[in-house]
C-alpha cells in the first residue's frame, strides 16, 4: 500500500547555473507543491498504514525551513531546482520517516518532478 500527503508552500528562487538571459536566472516565486509518498503495510486494526497528521508533524520543521522562504539561502539549497529540491527533503525527511517511499515536487501546475532516493 502506498498513501501521500499533500503539502503547498510558497518561496523564491533563482537558478543560478542557467544560461545567462534565461528567465529563471532571474529571482521569482513559486506556490510549491510537495506531495509525500509512504509505503507499507496496512496495520491490521487500525486499517491504515499511517496516521496522515504524523506525517504533517514529521515534515513540520522541514516545511517551516522552506515556506515563506528564499530557497537560495538555505544550506544544500544554493541551486533549488525542483530536482534538487526534491532531493533535499529526501535527504532531510528519510532518517526519520523509514517508509518514505517518493518525493514529488511541482512548482507550476504542470512542472514537476519525483525522486526515490536514487
Ligand atoms: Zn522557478
Amino acid at each position: 500500500m502506498e498513501i501521500y500527503k499533500d503539502f503547498t508552500f510558497e518561496a523564491a528562487h533563482l537558478l543560478p547555473n542557467v544560461p545567462q538571459g534565461h528567465k529563471c536566472g532571474r529571482l521569482h516565486g513559486h506556490s510549491f507543491l510537495i506531495r509525500l509518498y509512504i509505503a507499507g503495510d496496512i496495520d491490521p486494526h487500525t486499517g491504515w498504514l499511517m496516521d496522515f497528521s504524523d506525517i504533517k508533524q514529521i515534515f513540520k520543521p522541514i516545511y517551516e525551513q522552506l515556506d515563506h522562504n528564499y530557497l537560495n539561502d538555505i544550506p544544500g539549497l544554493e541551486n533549488p531546482t525542483s530536482e534538487n529540491l526534491a532531493i533535499w527533503i529526501w535527504q532531510q525527511l528519510k532518517p526519520i520517516l523509514s517508509a518514505l517511499s517518493q518525493v514529488e515536487v511541482r512548482e507550476t501546475c504542470t512542472s514537476g518532478c519525483i525522486y526515490r532516493g536514487e
